[in-house]
C-alpha cells in the first residue's frame, strides 16, 4: 500500500516538500500514521507573505461571515470528535476518552470565539476639550504566528487559532513535529471554509528551521507560543529584536497541598488524576504532593491503592487509563529523573516499571521522603511521576508550594473555609483549585500562570482579546 503523505497548506494550496518525516504512534512503533511534509525557511516566509496579503480581506469580510466560519469549524470538530479523537490518541498516546474529549473541547473553543466575534464593542467618551468626541475600538494585530507543543495537539491550536481568526487576524500555524496529524485534520476543516486564500496557513517542520524563520521575521505582528521554558525564552529574545508582540505559556511545577482536615478520598483522587492522567504530560500536572505529617501515611496508602489499579496500555484500548509517554526521549527523561530522585534520597514506593513492548510504556511512579530542594522537585519532569513532600502544617505547605520558579496551577484539599480562602489568595499561581485536581480547566475563562510559567496577557475567555487586538483611539471634532 502506498504510504500516506500529507502536505503543508500555504496561500490556499496544499504544498509538498523535499523532506518528510514519519508520524509514529507511541502505543506501537510499527504503526505509522503517515509521512508529513517538512517546511523549510523559504516556505515559512511564503506563508507569512500570503498571510500578510490575505489579512485585510479577512478583516473586511464582516462579523456575520466570521461568526459563521468559526461556528462551522466548531460544528465539524464536535461532529467528528470520535474519529479525530481516535487519531489524536493514536499519534499522541492519550487514552481515547481524553483524545475525543480534546477534539470536542477544540470545537467548543471555536464556538466560544464565534460568539466573541459578535461581541466586539468599542467605547466613546467626551474629550476633556469642548466640541471633541473620543472613541476607542479594537483592531486586529495582523499576522499571528501560532506555535504549539505536542501534549494537546488539537486544543492548544484551537484556543489560539479561534481567537486569532475571530478578531480578524490571519494565521501561520506551526505545530509540534511529533503530532502533525491533528494539525492537518484541523487545517483540512479550515481549508473548506470561505476564507480568503492565505488567511490560514499550516507549516509543519522543525522548530529550529521553519519555527526559527517565523519567530525572526519582521513581517509578523504577534507570536503566541505554548511549550517549554527554554524555547519560550528563545522566542522572547527573537520577538524583542523586532519589537513583535508575544505571549508565552510554558512549563510548571504544580503542587497539590493536602491538609490535616482533608477528605483523604478526595485528596487521593485529585492526586492520581492530577499527577498521572495524560501520563503526567500536562503543564497543569501535580508533580509535587505536599502533605501534612498527620495525614501523610494514610494519604500515601490511598494513593498507592489507586495507582495499583490503574490500567496502563495502548491508547486505543477502551479500558486504558494511562497511555504510553510520547516518545523514546520522554521515556528516557522520565527514567533519568527516577534515578536522580533515588540518588537524592527519595524512595520509589510504587510504579516506575517499564514495559519493553512495542510502545513507550511506564507505570506511574510515586516517590516518598522527598524535599522541595531536590532537583526532581525543581525541574519540570513532564511524565507520570509525583513526589510526596511531608510538611508540618499549613504555613509550611504554603511556603513550600510557592518556593518554585514556576506558577501555573496550585491545588488544596481541605474542609476549612478559612484555609481554602487564605490559600486562594496566597498561592502565587495563575490558577487555583480547591478540592479539585490541579489539571482540568474550562474553555470560557482565562488560563495562564505567573513567574516563569507565562509571559504576556492571558489566553482564553474574554481576556484573549487583549493579545489578538490592539486599541485605536480616535478624536473627532463634533462642533
Ligand atoms: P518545546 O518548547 O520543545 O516545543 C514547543 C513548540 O516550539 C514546538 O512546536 C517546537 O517545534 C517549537 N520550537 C522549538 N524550537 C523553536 C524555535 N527555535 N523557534 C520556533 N519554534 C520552536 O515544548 P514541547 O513540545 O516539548 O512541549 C512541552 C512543554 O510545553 C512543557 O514544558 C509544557 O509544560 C509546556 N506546555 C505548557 C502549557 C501552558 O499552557 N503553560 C500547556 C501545554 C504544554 P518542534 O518540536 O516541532 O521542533
Amino acid at each position: 500500500m502506498a504510504e500516506a503523505r500529507f502536505d503543508n497548506f500555504i496561500d490556499g494550496q496544499w504544498i509538498g516538500s523535499t523532506d518528510r518525516i514519519p508520524n509514529v504512534s507511541p502505543s506501537d512503533t510499527s504503526d505509522v500514521l503517515g509521512h508529513y511534509a517538512q517546511a523549510d525557511a523559504a516556505q515559512g516566509r511564503a506563508a507569512i507573505s500570503a498571510a500578510t496579503t490575505a489579512q485585510p480581506s479577512w478583516q473586511a469580510s464582516g462579523l456575520e461571515h466570521r461568526y459563521k466560519v468559526l461556528m462551522s469549524i466548531g460544528d465539524e470538530l464536535i461532529a467528528r470528535s470520535e474519529e479525530l479523537g481516535d487519531q489524536l490518541s493514536r499519534e499522541e498516546g492519550k487514552p481515547i476518552a481524553e483524545g475525543r474529549g480534546e477534539v470536542y473541547r477544540s470545537g467548543q473553543f471555536f464556538h466560544y470565539f464565534a460568539a466573541e466575534v459578535l461581541r466586539q464593542m468599542g467605547d466613546t467618551a467626551d474629550s476633556v476639550r469642548p466640541g471633541i468626541e473620543v472613541e476607542t475600538r479594537r483592531e486586529p494585530m495582523g499576522v499571528v504566528v501560532v506555535i504549539t507543543p505536542w501534549n494537546f495537539p488539537m486544543a492548544t491550536a484551537a484556543w489560539k487559532i479561534a481567537p486569532a481568526l475571530a478578531f480578524g487576524n490571519s494565521v501561520v500555524f506551526k505545530p509540534a513535529n511529533l503530532v502533525p496529524a491533528s494539525a492537518v485534520a484541523l487545517t483540512e476543516i479550515i481549508s473548506r471554509q470561505d476564507l480568503p486564500a492565505g488567511t490560514f496557513n499550516l507549516v509543519m517542520g522543525s522548530g529550529s528551521e521553519v519555527g526559527e524563520a517565523l519567530i525572526t521575521s519582521p513581517d509578523v505582528d504577534a507570536i503566541t507560543f505554548t511549550g517549554s521554558l527554554q524555547t519560550g525564552k528563545h522566542i522572547a529574545m527573537a520577538a524583542a529584536a523586532n519589537l513583535t508582540k508575544f505571549q508565552l505559556e510554558m512549563g510548571s511545577k504544580n503542587a497539590l497541598v493536602v491538609l490535616d482536615d482533608a477528605d483523604l478520598d478526595i485528596a487521593a483522587d485529585c492526586a492520581v488524576n492530577g499527577a498521572f492522567f495524560g501520563s503526567g504530560q500536562k503543564c497543569t500536572a501535580s508533580s509535587r504532593l505536599i502533605v501534612t505529617a498527620a495525614v501523610h501515611d494514610e494519604f500515601v496508602d490511598k494513593v498507592c491503592q489507586r495507582m495499583s489499579k490503574l490500567k496502563v496500555g495502548h491508547a486505543l484500548d477502551a479500558d486504558t487509563q494511562i497511555g504510553p509517554v510520547v516518545d523514546a526521549g520522554q521515556l528516557a527523561q522520565n527514567l533519568k529523573y527516577l534515578e536522580i530522585g533515588a540518588a537524592e534520597g527519595a524512595q520509589l514506593v510504587c510504579g516506575g516499571e517499564v514495559d519493553d513492548g512495542k510502545g513507550f510504556y511506564m507505570t506511574p511512579a510515586l516517590l516518598l521522603n522527598s524535599t522541595n530542594d531536590m532537583k526532581i522537585n525543581r525541574d519540570e519532569v513532564f511524565g507520570p511521576i509525583a513526589c510526596v513532600i511531608k510538611v508540618a502544617d499549613y504555613e509550611e505547605a504554603l511556603t513550600t508550594l510557592n518556593d518554585t520558579e514556576y506558577g501555573l496551577t496550585a491545588g488544596v484539599v481541605t474542609q476549612s473555609l478559612r484555609e481554602a480562602s487564605h490559600f486562594k489568595r496566597h498561592a502565587k499561581t495563575g490558577c487555583v483549585m480547591v478540592n479539585l485536581p490541579t489539571a482540568g480547566t474550562d474553555y470560557h475563562v482565562p488560563f495562564g500562570g505567573r513567574k516563569s510559567s507565562s509571559y504576556g496577557s492571558r489566553e482564553q475567555g474574554q481576556y484573549a482579546v487583549e493579545f489578538y487586538t490592539e486599541i485605536k483611539t480616535t478624536y473627532i471634532r463634533s462642533a
